[in-house]
């Protein structure tokens, strides 16, 4: 195992998820680094991950860590389940794809939390170099970066309905909710061009993997991070069955994701003194803030159904109709490329509101618990909240590397939040009752006269997450107990170690996760190749 390869590297990195990807490829231009990535999952070779509607079959496979939160006392005491990727390409290569960055207020607050530099102009200046969008130029899209986007595919008249019924009720659309005008309905900008999952295992590992001085160790999981005296010298991997030790002579940089980069530190004795402790652990760097500010998308789904067949027929993408896979595997088309969430508006939950606190997502079909009949056309939104104040924690269960980490976001634990859903489910049921959607809307979840109360019992008995959970090692300035990180990465007191992932993060977006990450590994390397930010 360890014997195949060599053990001494210059740069460790740790996940090769969607940062991880993208870290050790921009590192590696540099001929003269040697950079292994260590990835616990396999090569994705699973043809379901690159079509659209395979995100189901992913979540089944082996290539989820298939975490789940502990009971939310405010949800009913669920326990929210939290896919996570374990495969190259990591989450990336078991989610949505939908590609949404937020607004530039929203990383304008990261700087104001005391992540020096990391502003809104900046992060715009490296969206641009990330990305190709065929997007109209309404400004600041990339055009020449290594993820291309394509407009998810529309299959269903329904979509162009949700979309004159945003215009109705009043949210109104934008040409790109990633360029000029963030409010508004917007088709979705998905990772998948040609109808072809493309992430960052394919934007910049792929042609990077020629390169000598690149090793891309799989089914490699890291148990801990070595550390000698206040420097990560390195890490442990467990491989088929036996152990060993790669060696880093300039630093280990870690992209296991928002539960493993913090699970990582603490099982290495960086982390809140009292918790390490209680786990017989010992204390490397007391670090107070790692595993603590986990922060995620909340929503509630709610979904409605005609009362008669007649209408929009539904559209549902079926893996096991040969002719489907054939149309797919042929030319990247048909259903099987067709996400049923075509489009999204970010509005405002009420109209005094500055920004756009809510995202309503919307599906093309009614949901299986209004109807099983696949030919009653219908819609379903999901409501998601995503400016939340509700913060939770990731924690060791065990000193055990293989015992899941404890998962604890704290839903609606802020008071703040639950009003917000409150007033955005409102804003679902005002499209839902518009001229262009009361047609399919005979079966329905919640009624029009739901009052707050129901409201808040729906939302507690039907929670989703967006699957966005971030900010669990994250950056801030020197004085503050609880930054994990400096605004260059390094985490505090040890040397030689850096996060370059969505743990990172001081607070979440507006938008999906994916950019953030991307953005984050794109300056924390170019931070390391050049010293500076670009
Ligand atoms: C179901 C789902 C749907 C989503 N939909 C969207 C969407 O539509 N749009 C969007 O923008 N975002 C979406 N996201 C979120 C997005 O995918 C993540 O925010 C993003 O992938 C985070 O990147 P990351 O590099 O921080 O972590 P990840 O991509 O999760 O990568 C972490 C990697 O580290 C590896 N790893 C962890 N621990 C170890 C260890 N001990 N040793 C070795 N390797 C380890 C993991 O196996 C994984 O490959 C979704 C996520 C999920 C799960």
């Amino acid at each position: 195992m360890v014997e195949q390869v060599e053990t001494t590297f210059d740069y460790v990195v740790v996940g090769g998820g969607l940062a991880g990807c993208a870290v050790a490829a921009r590192l590696s231009e540099n001929p003269d680094a040697r950079v292994i990535l260590i990835e616990a999952g396999d090569e994705n070779r699973y043809e379901q991950s690159y079509y659209s509607v395979g995100v189901h079959a992913m979540f089944e496979s082996e290539a989820n860590w298939a975490f789940k939160t502990v009971p939310q006392p405010e949800l009913n005491n669920a326990e929210v389940a939290h896919p996570r990727g374990k495969v190259i390409g990591g989450s990336a290569a078991i989610n949505i794809g939908s590609w949404s960055r937020g607004i530039a207020a929203d990383y304008d607050a990261w700087e104001a939390a005391g992540a020096g530099g990391w502003n809104g102009k900046d992060a715009l200046s490296y969206y641009e170099a990330i990305e190709t969008s065929k997007r109209p130029d309404g400004g600041g899209r990339g055009r020449r970066g290594p993820m291309i986007f394509e407009d998810t595919p529309v299959v269903s008249r329904m979509t162009d309905l949700l979309r004159r019924a945003c215009i109705e009720a009043g949210y109104g659309t934008t040409e790109d909710h990633n360029g000029a005008k963030f409010d508004g309905f917007d088709l979705w900008e998905t990772i998948f061009p040609y109808g072809r999952r493309r992430n960052s295992a394919e934007a910049y590992l792929r042609s990077a993997r020629v390169r000598k001085n690149l090793t891309v160790l799989t089914r490699a999981m890291t148990t801990r991070i070595e550390i000698a005296g206040n420097r990560a010298t390195g890490v442990e991997i467990e491989r088929d069955g036996q152990t060993g030790t790669i060696t880093a002579s300039r630093e280990v940089l870690l992209c296991a994701g928002a539960f493993g980069s913090p699970q990582l530190l603490m099982l290495s004795g960086v982390g809140p003194g009292d918790h390490l402790r209680t786990h017989g652990i010992k204390t490397v760097a007391d670090l107070p803030g790692v595993g603590a500010n986990l922060i995620d998308h909340l929503a509630t789904r709610l979904g409605w159904a005609a009362g008669s067949p007649e209408g929009i027929a539904p559209v549902y993408g079926d893996p096991s109709d040969p002719s489907q896979l054939e149309t797919w595997r042929h030319s990247g088309t048909g259903l099987l490329s067709a996400n049923p969430y075509t489009s999204i508006a970010f509005v405002r939950s009420t109209d005094e509101v500055d920004l756009p606190d809510i995202e309503l997502l919307f599906g093309i079909n009614p949901p299986e618990s209004l109807t099983v009949d696949k030919t009653v056309s219908g819609f379903t939104t999901f409501v998601a909240h995503v400016t939340p104040q509700s913060r939770g924690t990731v924690r060791l269960a065990s000193a055990d590397p293989h015992d899941p980490p404890v998962i604890d976001p704290g839903y609606l634990t802020d008071p703040n939040d639950l009003p917000v859903l409150i007033a955005g489910v409102r804003r679902a049921l005002a499209l839902a009752a518009t001229q262009q959607l009361r047609p399919y809307t005979g079966r329905y979840e919640l009624n029009q006269g739901a009052t707050d109360e129901e409201i808040a019992a729906w939302i507690r008995s039907h929670p989703v997450t967006m699957f966005h959970p971030v900010g669990t090692t994250r950056m801030g300035a020197s004085d503050d107990a609880y930054a994990v990180l400096d605004p260059e990465l390094r985490v505090r007191g040890i040397d030689g170690l850096r996060v370059l992932d969505v743990s990172a993060m001081p607070g979440i977006i507006r938008g999906h996760t994916m950019a953030p990450a991307l953005y984050i590994a794109e300056r924390g390397a170019a931070v390391i190749r050049t010293g500076s930010r670009m």
